[in-house]
């Protein structure tokens, strides 16, 4: 982790340049690859525990298979209450702790210009209001009709299910890789959001938030949730376990508002955090035309999008964003 920031931009940044993950290099890193995709599963980090989540849901908190196999009102709506109850949790719980109560004032916060409480531009007029109508209405609705389908097609075997047991490799190379599959669909969908009438139509919705919080991760055009979610159709070309289906949907469910929290982390005592934010995401809300993706994937800067967090990243998506305006790009 890192220092405040020097520039005024930001309150804090993690170290700079931002780098994209050794993956992607060439010639290959794999020592590097390989230390850097266990840093990212470390205990004290949002990734290991989605998946911890992931499998308690399925142990503990999942209608019965046989349940499943008929679509019926019943078993919907205790998945329903379960992911609204998994939201409130996570982004409200966040909301509380670093917004409301501050309870670190701001130490770790990229950005220290409050949630706007009066904006017309915001449903009932308040950033935090109409972030959390929108995630606990369509957000949940949406992830549930998406976690029906696909839990209906396991129950009546349209998914192919495999096993830790028969699969032990297979099934964690696969939970290895959803996110940076996730990561790839998000670049595309997002990317093609970004396009002149469906930005006005549909994401401009979730752009509403410059400055973000918890609750800013899951507020965004119904028909943006349904595009968000779609990732999971990969199991149906790639054999899974239902596990892996809700480590995926973990991935938006809590990791939209983790990663749109505003802050670094949370501390624990003076020199330890967990870590939450996603100061790359952060650079795409507030610099707009660029980080469409995640660090985890190379598009962006294939693509000639990626902001490293540097004063010479900002003058160059800003003379990006000038030609494009005068049709030079
Ligand atoms: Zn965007
Ligand atoms: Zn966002």
């Amino acid at each position: 982790m890192s220092q405040p920031n020097p520039r005024k931009v930001w309150n804090f940044t993690p170290a700079l340049p931002l780098k994209i993950a050794p993956f992607w290099d060439w010639p290959m890193k794999p020592v590097q690859s390989i230390i850097h995709l266990l840093k990212s599963w470390k205990p004290l980090k949002e990734r290991a525990v989605f998946l911890v989540v992931a499998i308690a849901i399925w142990l503990w908190a999942t209608p019965e298979m046989e349940r499943m196999a008929t679509i019926y009102y019943s078993w919907i709506l205790e998945i329903w209450v379960r992911n609204l109850i998994i939201i409130s949790v996570t982004a409200g719980g966040l909301h509380l702790y670093l917004h409301t109560f501050s309870k670190q004032g701001d130490e770790l916060r990229y950005d220290k210009r409050p949630l706007l409480k009066k904006a017309k531009v915001f449903t009932f007029g308040s950033q935090t209001k109409d972030n959390m109508f929108w995630s606990l209405t369509s957000g949940v609705t949406v992830w549930t009709a998406w976690e029906t389908l696909m839990m209906w097609c396991f129950a009546n075997g349209y998914l192919t299910m495999i096993t830790f047991a028969e699969s032990p490799i297979w099934f964690v190379c696969l939970m290895l890789l959803i996110p940076i599959w996730a990561g790839l669909h998000f670049f595309v969908q997002h990317r093609i959001l970004h396009i002149g009438p469906l930005f006005r139509w549909f994401h401009s919705w979730h752009h509403k938030n410059q400055n973000t919080g918890p609750w800013s991760g899951l507020a965004m055009h119904p028909v943006e949730h349904i595009i968000l979610f779609s990732d999971n159709l990969l199991y149906f070309l790639v054999a899974c376990h239902p596990i892996h289906l809700y480590f995926n949907f973990m991935l938006h469910g809590m990791g939209a508002p983790t990663s749109h929290v505003g802050y670094h982390g949370v501390k624990l005592g003076e020199k330890n955090a967990f870590l939450l934010g996603d100061f790359y995401h952060q650079l795409h809300h507030r610099f707009f035309d660029c980080n469409y993706g995640d660090g985890d994937t190379p598009w962006d800067k294939w693509f000639g999008t990626f902001h490293d967090g540097t004063a010479e990243s900002d003058e160059r998506i800003r003379e990006r964003r000038r030609q494009i305006w005068h049709g030079k790009a």
